[in-house]
């Protein structure tokens, strides 16, 4: 059990990106599977599945609230003037995105993002700035969308992929009533309950991370921390996709199925799992008594920030070599035999990776410049090192930091591979129409 005593009103959580780029990392999962890169699935609009469905759609939102009031500590319920009404005239696809409380200014449109091993030429491609409102990273600078048409045909590998990363393109971004969107403002979600506001993608971290293992201390002193909604989002797109399935819109099955990946994901992470990793009540309670609880936070935002550059960095590079049997992508295996739920599965999922919290700290803590991870005067995000984080970490610790790192990373690899495969096959036991899911 980790604490976070005193920590939400100063909390400089701001790397809720988690691993960077999803769809990179998802790629090696699902690329040699034949099954996921079957061409079966026909691109529909958003909106034609919500007209068709809307009936449908109205129940299953219904019960997803339902269960999150039963099923989610601190849960902001739906206001009485978002719920979805059906058979009203014309349903639209705005009612829908505000039943569902995302961001309304995205499109939700028809696209693929792009891998390594495409062929096609770039032409009418598309970059970051066409799908998303957020500023151009180094992690997302070079990224090619492909566009589709309603009724092209693609396959479950790329719909998931890219689903996988559309939570990041801004979905929860804005959805507080202090971030000064009209939408915010209705939704219902309260004030920011903690985040970074420097970043222009803060506001999505309580929906990113999911603090579900706090000690007492911590959820008497700082009940904010327990405003967080990944579990709430998963078994939203959960039932959204189930819904898609079941009616014969098999493309929007995988793509609400990727939509709930990305947040299972994030969970894998260490820093999404605690707000703290490493510091345990005691030490945290005397951090306060120190009056040195902000440069503890700093230095965690700091290490969190370096193991994604560290991350994006590395599967990148070996991504471009194809060095597709190598230790690193070899650990982003698909696996048969795994399976996960909503609900429980997701809460435990969180307490295994709140366990290798101390672990990661440590190991980044190490073997990283002192600077990037030991100096709370400094703020990693937006240094200029990003792009070259895992070359400067060699030339400071040699060939070991660079094998130690590496280690580290390959175990939240494996697990990240584990659970997303997990999730797959849940999607493809939706999708053959078995009851309740893939077996345990
Ligand atoms: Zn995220």
């Amino acid at each position: 059990m980790r604490s976070a005593v005193f920590i939400a009103l100063m909390m400089t959580v701001g790397q809720a990106m988690a691993w960077s780029n999803h769809a990179m990392l998802l790629w090696p999962v699902v690329r040699e599977s034949s099954t996921l890169m079957e061409e079966r699935l026909v691109a529909e609009p958003l909106e034609a599945f919500v007209r068709a469905e809307s009936d449908a759609i109205a129940d299953i939102l219904e019960e997803v609230e339902q269960w999150s009031v039963e099923h989610i500590e601190a849960y902001p319920i739906t206001p009485a003037e978002l719920r979805f009404k059906p058979a009203q005239e014309e349903s639209s696809l705005g009612d829908f995105l505000a039943a569902i409380r995302v961001n309304p200014d995205l499109e939700y449109g028809l696209f693929r993002q792009g891998t390594i091993d495409d062929t096609e030429s770039d032409e009418g491609t598309m970059g970051w700035r066409q799908v998303s409102f957020l500023g151009v990273q180094n992690s997302t600078r070079d990224l090619v969308y492909y566009p589709l048409k309603p009724g092209d045909v693609t396959n479950p590998a790329h719909v998931l992929i890219t689903a996988n990363d559309e939570p990041d393109h801004g979905m929860d971004v804005g959805l507080y009533a202090d971030n000064g969107t009209p939408f915010g403002e209705v939704y219902g979600f309260g004030l920011q309950p903690f985040g970074n506001p420097n970043l222009d993608y803060s506001s999505q971290a309580p929906f990113h991370m999911g603090f579900y293992h706090l000690d007492w201390l911590t959820k008497r002193v700082e009940s904010d921390l327990l405003r967080t909604l990944p579990a709430w989002r998963i078994r939203l797109y959960e039932s959204l996709a189930g819904l898609a399935f079941r009616t014969g819109h098999q493309y929007w099955g995988w793509r609400f199925m990727g939509w709930a990946l990305h947040y299972i994901g994030d969970l894998t992470q260490p820093y999404h799992a605690d707000p703290l990793p490493g510091v345990s009540l005691m030490s945290s309670i005397w951090l306060v008594v120190q009056g040195k609880t902000a440069d503890a936070i700093q230095l965690v935002s700091n290490r969190h920030g370096v193991l994604e550059s560290y991350q994006f960095e590395r599967t990148q590079k070996a991504q471009a070599a194809k060095d597709w049997r190598g230790p690193l992508l070899s650990a982003l295996h698909f696996n048969e035999d795994a399976c996960l739920h909503s609900g429980t599965d997701i809460i435990a999922l969180t307490g295994g990776s709140e366990a290798l919290g101390r672990h990661l700290d440590h190991t980044l803590a190490q073997h990283a410049p002192p600077r990037f991870v030991d100096d709370a005067s400094f703020e990693w995000t937006g240094s200029g090192y990003e792009a070259e984080v895992d070359r400067l970490i060699g030339i400071f610790g040699g060939e070991q930091a660079l094998v130690s790192l590496d280690e580290e990373l390959l175990t939240h690899l494996r697990r990240f591979s584990f659970f997303t495969s997990g999730w797959v096959n849940q999607a493809l036991a939706f999708e053959s129409g078995a009851a309740g899911g893939c077996p345990k």
